[in-house]
Formats: structure tokens, sequence, C-alpha cells
């Protein structure tokens, strides 16, 4: 079975193509059907300056296919509503778990997935040469191209790295300010944070432009006092809050994955834990199927559907996680929300799995 099949041209070198192609090759896929592009240039300073919050359920598939980078355990997840009394905490040992998840940075998470590759042989295998209707794409490209439908949130996020006061606790927090979500995450480095800080696009600008103590200040200001003092630590960027969703990830002999197939808002830092879920379950199924002697597009059908759940599911709740909380008249409703969820273990335990591990 894996030495025979279509070859696999997988489009795109960020964490989800190589990740694809890692868990086809786990998958028993032989190395030479895999078609994979190795770019080692400078990342663009958009990937460079992002951190990501991966749920317990992808650092377990992470690793199975690498050595994990440098990364922070979450023990607690802390969300609240500005201004309103109603919050809630989710924490690992209520969930009997060592980590609710993990925080790491983009380009320590490429580098250990290109170590992995490049000892695996995956960017210097031959791959058979492809006869026509015997390639099967794999778009992780992080583009969903021109069949997307667009979703603007008339928000812009700033990106910094924070320093604060406060001793290390494993505490990820989400706040959700009028203008929009405010996160801090804590990174590998003790006392260091991220900062993801949603506002309108004006806002977002004007504050990236404010020299770092006055926007500490104004960051103080929002988050309040429960790390102590605030201060920048790195240059500030804005990125343009827009959700697409490709309609179709799938044709009889192409898949899209990741971003190329769904690029969300990261309120619930939700777009790569669904992308690596995507890249394990297509690795998996097309291996699957082919056992089964099934042909390739009937393959990419099973997993299309197979990935409905999750996805949409996935979609949904970020987008309403992006929008509902920044409804003035609905704060209120919010604060009490939070608070009964705070009281519900069973509720806030369903919250807590949903987005660890996905809609199994
Ligand atoms: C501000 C922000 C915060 C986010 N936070 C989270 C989070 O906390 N948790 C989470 O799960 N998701 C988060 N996401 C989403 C997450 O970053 C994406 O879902 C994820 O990066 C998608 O991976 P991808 O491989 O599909 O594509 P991408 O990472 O979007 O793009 C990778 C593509 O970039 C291209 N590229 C260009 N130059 C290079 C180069 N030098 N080397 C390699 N590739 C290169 C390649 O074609 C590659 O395929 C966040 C997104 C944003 C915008």
């Amino acid at each position: 079975m894996a030495n025979t099949g279509p070859t696999l041209q997988v489009i795109g070198s960020g964490p989800v193509a190589l990740a694809f192609a890692l868990f086809a090759l786990r998958q028993g896929i032989d190395r030479r059907r895999i078609a994979i592009e190795h770019r080692d240039t400078p990342l663009p300073a958009a990937l460079a300056a992002r951190q990501l919050a991966l749920s317990l359920g992808s650092w377990q598939l992470l690793r199975r296919i690498a050595r994990p980078p440098a990364a922070a355990p979450i023990a607690t997840v802390d969300v609240s509503v500005t201004g309103q009394p109603g919050r809630t905490r989710i924490t690992a040992t209520e969930m009997g778990v060592p980590a609710l998840g993990y925080v790491l940075r983009y380009a320590s998470l490429l580098q250990s997935l290109q170590d992995a590759a490049r000892s695996a042989g995956l960017f210097d295998a031959p791959t058979q040469p492809a006869t026509p209707g015997a390639a099967l794409t794999v778009h992780a490209e992080g583009d969903t191209g021109e069949d997307a439908s667009v979703l603007g949130f008339d928000q812009a996020a700033l990106l910094a790295e924070v320093t604060v006061e406060a001793e290390p606790s494993g505490v990820a927090w989400e706040c959700f300010t009028p203008q929009g979500p405010l996160a801090l995450l804590p990174l590998p480095e003790p006392h260091r944070y991220s900062l993801v800080w949603c506002a309108t696009p004006q806002e977002s600008r004007r504050r990236a432009a404010l020299a770092p103590e006055a926007l500490a200040t104004e960051l103080q200001a929002a988050f309040g006092w429960p790390l102590g003092r605030l201060s920048i630590a790195s240059p500030c960027m804005v990125a343009p809050m827009v959700r697409r969703t490709r309609r179709h990830t799938v044709t009889a002999d192409q898949a899209w994955i990741g971003n190329a197939a769904q690029a969300l808002h990261p309120v619930a830092g939700q777009g790569l834990n669904l992308g690596l879920r995507d890249a394990f379950l297509l690795a998996r199924g097309l291996a699957d199927g082919e056992a089964a002697g099934l042909p390739a597009a009937a393959c990419l059908q099973d997993y299309a559907k197979a990935r409905r759940l999750d996805r949409h599911g996935t979609i949904a709740i970020t987008d309403t996680f992006a929008r509902v909380f920044t409804l003035d008249p609905l704060r209120p409703l919010q604060s009490v929300a939070l608070a009964a969820l705070d009281l519900a273990l069973p509720a806030r335990a369903a919250v807590a799995r949903r987005l660890m591990f996905g809609q199994r």
C-alpha cells in the first residue's frame, strides 16, 4: 500500500504543510511519494512575531511528529468582561490534565517541524514523478484564495510582547473589552507575556504609534493589575482581523487544510489547532482509505465529511467570541453567563474539552 498510490504534492512550507507531511510518513506512506518544498528564507515579520496557544490535543499531536519547542504550560484560563463582576476560571487541575495548553513562538514551532522533516529525509528524497492523474495536491499555503467567504469584524489586533511584575503562575488571561478581546498569554521566558489586543483598526493603529510607556499606561488601564506593572518589551504590530473560509475543501484530487481552508479570528486561539487536526485526519484518512482499496477521490470526500462538524463548530465558536462579547447592550448578560459558567463545573469542563480537543 505505502509505496503505491498518488504522489502527495504538498503546497506550502508552514506548520500545517510540514505537519501533514510528517503525519503522512507516520501513517506509513512512503516518503518518496511526498513532495514538499523546503523554504529557508527569513519568515515574514507578521509570522516571526506571532505566538501561538496550542491546545493540549494539538500538543499531543505535535509530540507524535516532532520534538516540541520551548513552551509555557497554561495552568489556568481566566475569562472576564471588562467592568463586570462575572468571570470564569478553568484550571488544568480540575480538568485532570497536565496543562490546558501550551504557548510557543511560531518561529520555534516551525524550526522543530523543519528539523523533524529534515531528519525524516522529507527535504532530500527524490519524489516519484507524478504521472497525469496520479498526483494529489494538498494545499497548505496559508491562503484560502478566491473560493472563500469573508467576514470582516472591523477589528485589528495589536500584537506585542510584554514584561510583567508578577511571579510566573501559568495563567492565560482573556478579557472582553468594549472594543474587542484582549489576551495576555504566558511565554516560555519568566515574566514575559504575549499581548493580543483587538480594537477598531483606527484605535489599534493609534495605540501602536504610542511611545512604549504611554501604551503600557493604556494597557494597564484596560487590563488592571492582576500581573502587577506591565511594560512593553517589543515593537508593536497591527494585524487586521478577517475570517476567511473556503466553501469547498476538497475536489477529486485536491484538498485544502489549515489556513488554506479557513483563517479564523485569533480570539479563541483555535486556527492552528484546527489546522493540525486537518493535517492529522487527512493523512490518516488517505492511508486508511488506500489500505481499504478506496480511490483517492473517495478518501477526500470521506475526509471532508468527517471534518465538517469540528470545522463548522470551531468557526462558529470563534465568530461568536469575536462578536458577541463586544456588543455593549449584552455586557451585563455576558457577565452573568460567565458567572454561571464559573459555578457549573460540567459546563465549564465541556467548554474546556471542546477547546482542548475539538469536536470528536
Ligand atoms: C495574531 C494571530 C494570533 C494567532 N494565535 C493563534 C493561537 O494562539 N492559536 C492557534 O491555534 N492559532 C492562532 N492563530 C492562527 C494560526 O497562526 C494559523 O492558523 C496557523 O499559522 C496556520 O498555519 P498554516 O501552516 O496553515 O499557514 P500560515 O502559518 O498562515 O502560513 C504559512 C505559509 O507561509 C508561507 N511562508 C512564507 N515565508 C515562509 C518562510 N520563510 N518559511 C516558511 N513558510 C513561509 C508558506 O507558504 C507557508 O505555507 C493566530 C493568528 C493570528 C493572525
